[in-house]
């Protein structure tokens, strides 16, 4: 083993400030962390609901692993298909209003399971810039043509459909809620131009969920296209709290995805304690729409509140709101000067985003005080004065 390669490239990470390092989280997760045996708030989870930490989840785990145990043993298609996996699809596909759902170990995996079954060689996907890695990832691993468009630029996204011919089948995918800079697709334009161009439409609600439309559907209800998107996936570990996550569409996509999606088949199933958390929190995104009302509140705050400071926080929408500062180095020891304050909001930095957009990715959760987003924006203030970080 060449460990030079190691040290080399370590250090070419370190050399450009970007090296990345875990930082333990003791207890729950709430709008409270502790960090460094610390409080401190928490403001850059995707825990938008504040249901992750929510006692009424750990409940329905520990219910459901009363009933059938911890694990699930084996693949679902082996014999770790359990009633708890049952009852959470069928619970999906009604909130969602889908025929059929599927449920993937991780959002992830979803991504990827679903993109490298349905297309391949000869196949041509069109993907935009800011697409999920785990969107990418699914493109590369189906080998078909990936044509990434600039982020919302329907411009371009037109002109690319209109170039690309003799491609067997095509398909636009895109994140609904950009997951770093907490806009939203324009699915309306992005559907009337697949339906020009009979493409394929599939969209990543990781963010959306419980989170947007009136019901807490996602995009598509905010949009009113729950008829018109071929291939809906969407986590359970974000807004729901949980962990897994789904895909949602017609009967003969989901029996597809089961027959031919390797990270489906080639699994173990959800432990069955987690599906059963799952179930519960869907209920309760039902049943406490006030929750998603206060997260909206909070959000409307949040941002005016950042935008009338002069902060550069692109064309978020929505509770992930991007606090820009360019610089990698600069994110860095603005996150350490607010940890230093009480506030944790982790500093986002390529690759994960483009060169010189550095930034602090600032969610909201429902669970916030109004206490506490006052005391985020006067750290804020303060200290992007102290720094010059106001032009
Ligand atoms: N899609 C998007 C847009 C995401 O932001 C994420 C998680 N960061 C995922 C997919 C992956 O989901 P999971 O964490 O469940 O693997």
């Amino acid at each position: 083993m060449n460990k030079l390669f190691l040290e080399e490239n370590l250090a070419d990470i370190r050399g450009k400030g970007l090296e990345r390092a875990l930082r333990l989280a003791e207890g729950p997760q709430g709008r409270k962390i502790r960090i460094n045996g610390r409080d401190v708030l928490n403001f850059c989870s995707n825990n938008y609901l504040g249901l992750a930490g929510d006692a009424r989840l750990a409940r329905a785990a520990a219910e459901g692993m009363s009933r059938e145990g911890f694990g699930a043993g084996a693949s679902r298609l082996v014999c770790g298909n359990m009633s708890a996996h049952l009852q959470l699809e069928a619970k999906i596909a009604r909130f969602k209003g889908a025929e059929e759902s599927l449920l993937f170990s991780t959002g992830y995996m979803a991504n990827v399971g679903i993109l490298s079954s349905l297309f391949g060689r000869g196949d041509i996907i069109f993907s935009d810039r800011f697409n999920h890695a785990s969107i990418i990832d699914g493109i590369l691993l189906s080998q078909a043509k990936m044509k990434r468009y600039p982020h919302k630029d329907m411009g371009s996204l037109r002109k690319m459909l209109s170039e690309a011919r003799g491609f067997r089948k095509r398909c636009i995918v895109t994140d609904s809620v950009f997951s770093m800079d907490g806009d939203i697709a324009p699915l309306d334009k992005i559907v009337s131009l697949a339906e020009e161009y009979d493409c394929w439409v599939m969209v990543d609600e990781a963010h959306a969920f419980g989170v947007l439309g009136e019901q807490g559907k996602g995009a598509v209800e905010l949009f009113g296209l729950e008829d018109k998107i071929d291939i809906q996936m969407g986590t359970l570990s974000k807004a729901a709290g949980c962990f897994g996550a789904y895909c949602c569409g017609s009967r003969n996509l989901i029996k597809f995805l089961m027959n031919r999606a390797r990270s489906f088949i080639y699994t173990t199933g959800l432990p069955p304690g987690v599906a059963a958390a799952a179930c519960r929190a869907i209920e309760i995104i039902e049943d406490e729409p006030q929750r998603r009302e206060r997260l909206w509140e909070n959000t409307r705050y949040m941002l005016n509140g950042l935008r009338r400071m002069g902060w550069e926080t692109l064309d978020s929408q929505t509770p992930i709101i991007p606090v820009v500062v360019k610089d990698a180095g600069l994110a860095v020891t603005l996150s350490q000067r607010l940890l230093g304050e009480g506030v944790f909001i982790s500093a986002i930095r390529p690759p994960t985003v483009p060169q010189n957009t550095s930034r602090l990715r600032v969610s909201v959760m429902a669970t916030h005080e109004r206490e506490d987003l006052n005391f985020v924006l006067d750290c804020l203030a303060r200290i992007g004065e102290e720094l010059c970080l106001f032009s």
